[in-house]
């Protein structure tokens, strides 16, 4: 057995509920019994990630949580088997790390970087069914339920998918720890990167001034001695929507060391905005790990609501340990926000405030396919940055779906996607995904509103 002891399926609870009622948006596995054969031998699986690191995760989120550091959270909206190569990898890590330095100088605060990644496998969905015609199927839930074939093979959920979703997790991390500690980037050549994406962007003298200064300031850290070598990836660590509850229940261990359970599925997990139920089994399962958790908060949440969160799942107040990740809609953000940010101050709740501008900007065009824009998403997190300007509070980070392909998903961007382009290269197995720069846009913007 390894440093950490198998947990009994992680079906206890200390505080003794499972939560009322059935978990929401769970597959309708159609054998049981080989559910139970692939979730036992995950029981007896080696971690993919170990305690020490969630709390050295949950100890940079404090960080957050008090104002000195900021998180940048992002990956695909889903990611699949046949994703987790080297190329897809690096490319997200690139992309993640390039947006963290202009962050970083922007902000004068450190970036605790999470991957969206080597876990999220698994979708929530707004329907259950599907229709093309007369043929009505079950959807398409992520590659660790089923399909994404319109047929009635592939859209049938199989256990058997959840051993290939812990097998794809162990590829992707072991690329995520071999990429951030062996030299893959360091800060001046993630800066290099920058340059380049700067130097053929449209209409980029803004970003050039920014640029200048990264070339200063990183000139005066070689002048005074610093190393910049293993800047740039420090504090990578990956998180996923904990979803599917049967595959999470198999994955907990308890660390025989501090007697503590954890979710060893990934550093972070978090609970969506269609599972939050607050007597519901994820709240439940939730409150009995020790990771740093998640919750997403869409527009109809309380402030009731959100110091319920803050009793069941943060109850002895660790900084860094809770983090709010609020996705209202550019048109909600500013009204919505306030209260809430407010009702978890008054209580003097450390959580972490983080913006998911993507999820409330989400609409169907003419040819039937999913997308945002730019615009919609960028107004939304200059929202969530004003709003705790006003209050006085940490507008803590963003959460954002994107990859480091050049995809055509999303629309807008100082290298336009207009609408006719979507088609061109539109490969998201669930969302619409930011590619590379539209990413880096919204870094150089998110920048500038952090130093403004
Ligand atoms: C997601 O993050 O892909 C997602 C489904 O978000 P939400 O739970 O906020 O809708
Ligand atoms: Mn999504």
């Amino acid at each position: 057995m390894d440093s950490t002891e198998r947990h009994a399926a992680g079906t206890e609870h200390p505080t003794g509920s499972a939560g009322a009622g059935a978990a929401d948006q769970q597959p309708d596995w159609p054998d049981p019994a080989r559910l139970r054969e692939v979730t036992e031998r995950l029981a007896g699986a080696p971690p993919l990630v170990f305690p020490a690191e969630c709390d050295r995760l949950r100890e940079r989120l404090g960080a957050v949580a008090r104002g000195e550091a900021l998180l940048l959270q992002g990956g695909d909206c889903a990611e699949t088997f046949a994703g987790a190569t080297q190329e897809s990898v690096e490319g997200k890590l690139r992309t993640l790390l390039q947006m963290a330095v202009v962050l970083s100088h922007g902000a004068a605060l450190p970036v605790v970087k999470v991957g969206r990644m080597a876990g999220q496998f698994a979708k929530p969905r707004s329907r259950p069914v599907e229709r093309q015609g007369s043929v009505e199927l079950p959807v398409y839930r992520g590659d660790a339920v089923n399909g994404p074939g319109f047929t009635a093979r592939d859209r049938t959920p199989a256990p058997e998918r959840l051993g290939r979703m812990y097998e794809a997790s162990a590829t992707t991390l072991n690329l995520v720890r071999a990429l951030t500690t062996g030299g893959f980037a360091d800060l001046a050549q993630v800066h290099a990167w920058n340059r380049a994406f700067v130097a053929a962007t449209p209409g980029s003298r803004r970003y050039e001034r920014v640029a200048d200064e990264i070339t200063r300031a990183l000139a005066f850290l070689r002048a005074c001695g610093g190393d910049t070598r293993a800047l740039a990836t420090a504090d990578f660590h990956v998180s996923h929507e904990g979803l599917l509850l049967d595959y999470e229940r198999a994955l907990t261990r308890t660390d025989p060391e501090s007697g503590r359970t954890y979710a060893t599925s990934g550093h972070l997990l978090w609970i969506g905005e269609r599972t939050r139920r607050l007597d519901g089994p994820h709240v439940a399962f939730f409150s009995r790990i020790a990771n740093p958790i998640a919750v997403k908060l869409g527009p109809s949440t309380t402030p009731d609501e959100v110091l319920r969160y803050v009793d069941l799942l943060d109850p002895d107040r660790q900084p860094g340990r809770l983090t709010f990740v609020v996705r209202m809609g550019a048109e909600r953000i500013r009204d919505a926000l306030p209260l809430l940010v407010e009702k978890a101050a008054s209580e003097g709740a450390p959580v972490c405030w983080v913006s998911d501008p993507m999820h409330g900007n989400t609409f169907t065009g003419d040819d039937g396919r999913k997308t945002r824009r730019l615009d919609a998403v960028a107004d939304e997190l200059k929202g969530f940055v004003e709003v705790h300007r006003t209050l006085g509070t940490h507008a803590g980070g963003v959460h954002l779906e994107l990859t480091g392909e050049d995809v055509t998903e999303c629309l807008g961007g100082s290298h336009t996607i207009a609408p006719e382009m979507l088609s061109h290269r539109y490969e998201s197995a669930c969302d619409p995904r930011l590619n590379p720069a539209q990413a880096l846009d919204l870094a150089f913007l998110l920048a500038e509103w952090y130093r403004d």
